[in-house]
């Protein structure tokens, strides 16, 4: 990784020192650094087979159980993984009045165990579950231990992928038994905001609420190849907020930006003096 010159961090400083009240969105380069893998390479391409659908997850009783075969594999390492150094200096710029607010699209919650208060996770969150017919939220603990009781033949081994996700041999997916709500019987999804799936109209407008109140907007650890998250850059360019980004690669919007410093940002903001 090539990082940035010292100039660089002095603007960065100047940036957050003279917007001190950010609204701040982040992406899959935030949790790298704490062993979660990203989506996508520094060209903005996907490194893996395309993650899976709303639409094939909901209508499909295979995917289902691939999803949920690949994902008891990949949950424990997510729940066990820490916050980095970026969740941290999140954290402490927020308990010195520099973020109004902090979006993330990732769903592992490990902004809010770095301590940061003002979150909104604007794909849902993977420690819970939710039934589609009686909207019951349970959590993705309580999920697992049912997986295992009804699966003895899974593992939680396997290659770490995005959101949870990771590598099972299709020869076990075919056996698997899903779990239904148990309170309904209806179908159960991880509570997140699958591809193909949107995010609700009024999380957007209160993110553009606050928009209009913040004083800029700081993009960390995200290429913003999803619209769901590219939408906050254009409105802000639309209000004429100034805006700034940490990512080590090429992102949907770096024409909008005054400054962009084109590192990792668990090593930037690490070097940060002060
Ligand atoms: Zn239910």
């Amino acid at each position: 990784v090539e990082l940035a010159g010292l100039s660089t961090y002095s603007e960065l400083q100047h940036f957050i020192q003279s917007h001190p009240d950010l609204l701040v969105l982040t992406g899959a380069g935030c949790s790298l650094a704490s062993g979660i893998p990203t989506y996508r390479d520094r060209q903005g391409n996907w490194q893996r087979n395309n993650p899976i659908q709303h639409k094939e997850f909901v209508e499909l009783h295979s995917r289902r159980q691939r999803y949920w075969a690949r994902s008891y594999a990949g949950w424990p390492a997510v729940a066990a993984a820490k916050p980095n150094t970026t969740h941290m200096v999140m954290a402490d710029w927020e308990r010195k009045g520099l973020i109004r607010m902090l979006v993330t699209q990732n769903v592992d919650r490990l902004h809010q165990r770095a301590g940061q208060e003002k979150v909104i996770d604007l794909h849902g969150r993977l420690d819970q579950v939710i039934c589609l017919d009686c909207d019951r939220i349970s959590s993705r603990f309580e999920v697992q231990q049912r997986l295992a009781q009804l699966n003895p033949q899974l593992t939680t081994t396997g290659i770490l992928a995005p959101d949870g996700d990771a590598d099972v041999a299709d020869s076990l997916v075919a056996q698997v038994v899903v779990p239904d709500c148990d309170r309904c019987g209806g179908l159960l999804k991880p509570n997140v905001v699958f591809f193909g799936d949107s995010v609700k109209r009024d999380t957007v407008n209160c993110i553009y609420q606050t928009l209009e109140q913040s004083a800029a907007l700081l993009v960390v650890g995200s290429s913003l190849m999803v619209f769901s998250g590219f939408r906050f850059c254009r409105r802000a360019h639309e209000l004429g907020k100034p805006m700034a980004c940490i990512n080590p690669g090429k992102t949907r919007a770096d024409e909008l930006f005054q400054l962009k410093i084109a590192a990792d940002c668990s090593e930037v903001l690490d070097s940060l003096p002060g």
